[in-house]
């Protein structure tokens, strides 16, 4: 039988960078352990993100309303993970906020959108890269721009992990690399923007494809045991049953995180 070639994503990277094991047992054996206290984080950035692509494809602007915009948030409400209805009910609250404060002062919009909400898959021979576009579209001044929408509290920059996947997504579907990538912190309403060069694409590109075939020429997962492990990782009895020794040694391109 032909064997399959792996995919990769960026969580799946960053997985690997924390820890080779637990990356060996989600993306590998597809041990599926939730983390229970992240679902609602997750229930919530999906429910945000379903409701912005809905309403980014309205092109009726009669329809494209606050009120359009916070119906598309309870209609497309996921409501696990939440520990208790106050909970959930703050969720929501935050949710509606979070909005009302991007339709009174959107910083993502255009001449024209050119995607929305896109899950793309790139063949690069030994592997597969796969990831979503949240928003690709041409700006007033004729940039192209890659939007990704966070959810979350913390603000951060667009790292070297992240960026050159969006790059080889935006060339693979649109034929051309962005000009500017984005993240977009719907709590603050703030964007932060890289401006992609010619040097910046190849560098990038490098780095990336000798991290993904490093990746998948491994064939020894070590342990990175923190004293993190036991509050962040969803492996951390599996691991304790097990009873692995720790390795704290490893270290490959690390560079890429920052
Ligand atoms: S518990 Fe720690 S060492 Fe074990 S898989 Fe999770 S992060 Fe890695």
């Amino acid at each position: 039988m032909k064997k399959q070639k792996p995919h990769l994503s960026c969580s799946g990277i960053r997985t690997f960078l924390d820890c080779n094991k637990k990356y060996q047992y989600q993306y590998l054996d597809k041990i599926n352990i939730p983390k229970d206290h992240s679902m609602k984080y997750l229930s919530f950035g999906k429910s945000i993100h379903k409701t912005l692509a809905k309403f980014n494809k309205i092109r009726d602007q009669s329809q494209r309303n606050i009120d359009t915009l916070h119906d598309l948030l309870r209609k497309n409400w996921i409501r696990e993970g939440y520990t208790s209805i106050e909970e959930e009910r703050s969720f929501g609250l935050k949710g509606l906020d979070m909005l009302t404060k991007y339709y009174e002062n959107p910083k993502d919009q255009g001449k024209k959108i050119l995607l929305i909400e896109e899950m793309l898959s790139i063949d690069l021979k030994e592997y597969i890269l796969d990831g979503v576009l949240d928003k690709v579209y041409i700006t007033h001044d004729n940039n192209l721009e890659i939007i990704d929408y966070k959810t979350g509290n913390n603000m951060y920059p667009l790292d070297n992990l992240q960026l050159p996947i969006y790059l080889f997504l935006s060339k693979e579907k649109l034929g051309v690399y962005p000009n500017l990538v984005s993240y977009y912190f719907l709590s603050h309403n703030k964007k932060y923007t890289r401006e992609v060069t010619k040097e910046l694409i190849n560098n990038l590109s490098m780095d990336i494809h000798n991290l993904c075939t490093s990746i998948i020429k491994t064939k020894d997962f070590h342990h990175n045991s923190t004293p993190y492990c036991k509050s962040n990782c969803q492996y951390y009895q599996l691991c304790s049953i097990l009873n692995f020794k720790c390795n704290h040694s490893f270290n490959i391109n690390t560079k890429l995180k920052n």
